[in-house]
């Protein structure tokens, strides 16, 4: 597939650059503080390389999901702050996608230089299901540059204009960034190495069922934890409080349980469980206990896997030679109900072998618990994207790169 070098020489040319800046922000809407800039830094290397070989650097990028309109919550204005300071030069931000400042910011541009768009969310053609609207501000986009590289792994599995119809318009190329993505998960499809062990959390069960689904015939072992267990116990029978449950997933999950006795792949499920009365809040201190997994307090919500399946899970990944994990087995966020994610994310760092955390609270768990980013296999920087292609979809935005 076509990367970066197959758009030849660069220098003095405008590259549009589709990047996954879509960074966690906190505080007040007229002064946005990043929490965690680990997709900037993974979009660095290859604007890096672009500006190196003397293009004209044109970046693209959403953040959060506003309504299609500007929305100064959303803007992405902080996040040119951070990249300029990671690049160690100045980014120049035009404060529209495709307007008048947009142009003139382009314009401006030197070799070497780099400009990052408004939110391209603002517009409502980016993610509009209307092929007409999304082509019309795909065409504006494409009016702004020579050539695109697709390097937001992020939004690859998103039909929308900066990602799919852009690509259509302008000669392109696989950014370094989604080369490497693309190249992980093939090797956790095709012919991993074994045993190959997949951990699932995190907050929604119908999000990853079509995941179960495909890996149930590929991994060995298959490790849940997080708000998507409980929907698993309560399969098996058992009551679950007031933890997270999706009732409609009751019989899939089941048949999930049987199908992986049939076929031989084990599924672990925690047998201890922190709980609370009530989800943790800013406000109050919570009151952490642990109780058997199968005996859940009608009262109680479990925020975590216990002390003892995080030492099982631990026990369930050493040996394993291809890991693959997605979702925190507990709210990470708060450090009573941490210690699960903390016990699996160790248990990777010890695996000789190839090991892939996905998704992005995944990923910023890692960071956020103190790990080494190094000491993972490879941290993907797309949850969705990963999932879909594992369930076996086709991602649009790299199907397009192939034409
Ligand atoms: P990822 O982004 O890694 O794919 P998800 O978005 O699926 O992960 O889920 C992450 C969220 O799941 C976290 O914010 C975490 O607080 C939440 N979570 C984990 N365990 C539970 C639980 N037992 N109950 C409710 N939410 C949970
Ligand atoms: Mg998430």
């Amino acid at each position: 597939m076509s990367d970066l070098s197959s758009l030849g020489d660069v220098r003095g040319r405008r590259v549009l650059v589709r990047s996954d800046l879509n960074v966690p922000l906190d505080g007040p809407a007229d002064d946005r503080a990043i929490s965690d800039d680990g997709r900037i830094r993974a979009s660095v290397p290859t604007i890096q390389k672009l500006v190196e070989a003397g293009a004209r650097v044109v970046v693209a990028a959403h953040l959060g999901r506003p309504q299609g309109a500007p929305d100064p919550a959303y803007s992405l204005r902080p996040v040119a702050d951070r990249l300029g300071e990671l690049l160690g030069a100045p980014v120049a931000f035009a404060t529209d996608t495709v307007g008048e400042s947009a142009r003139q910011t382009v314009a401006a541009l030197g070799d070497g230089e780099v400009a990052l768009l408004e939110n391209v969310r603002f517009n409502a053609g980016e993610t509009s299901k209307d092929e007409a609207e999304r082509g019309a501000f795909a065409d504006e986009l494409a009016a702004l540059a020579d050539a695109f590289v697709s390097d937001g792994f992020g939004v690859v599995h998103r039909k929308q204009a900066s990602v799919y119809d852009v690509a259509q318009r302008l000669p392109h190329a696989m950014g370094d960034l989604v080369a490497t993505e693309i190249e992980v998960l093939r090797r956790l499809t095709v012919d991993p190495e074994r045993p190959y062990v997949v951990v699932l959390g995190g907050s929604k069960v119908s999000d990853k069922l079509g995941v179960i689904d495909n890996l149930l015939g590929k991994a060995d072992k298959l490790l849940i934890g997080g708000g998507m267990v409980f929907t698993f116990l309560k399969a098996q029978g058992h009551e679950v409080g007031k933890s997270l449950l999706e009732d409609d997933q009751l019989d899939v999950c089941r048949s999930y349980l049987q199908r992986a006795e049939e076929s031989g792949v084990e599924i672990v499920l925690p047998t201890d469980v922190v709980v609370d009365t009530a989800f943790p809040s800013g406000d109050t201190e919570p009151h952490p206990s642990v109780v058997p997994a199968s005996e859940i307090p009608a009262d109680a919500l479990g925020l975590d896997i216990g002390p003892d399946s995080g030492a099982a899970f631990a026990a369930a990944l050493q040996g394993a030679r291809t890991v693959f994990w997605n979702g925190p087995m507990g709210v990470f966020e708060v450090a009573a109900f941490a210690e699960g994610t903390r016990a699996v994310a160790q248990a990777l760092t010890e695996i000789d072998g190839l090991s892939v955390v996905g998704g992005g609270d995944s990923a910023a768990a890692v960071r956020a618990l103190g790990f080494d980013e190094a000491a993972f296999g490879h941290i993907s920087t797309g949850g969705g994207a990963s999932l879909e292609y594992l369930e076996g979809k086709e991602l649009p935005g790299i199907t397009v790169l192939e034409d």
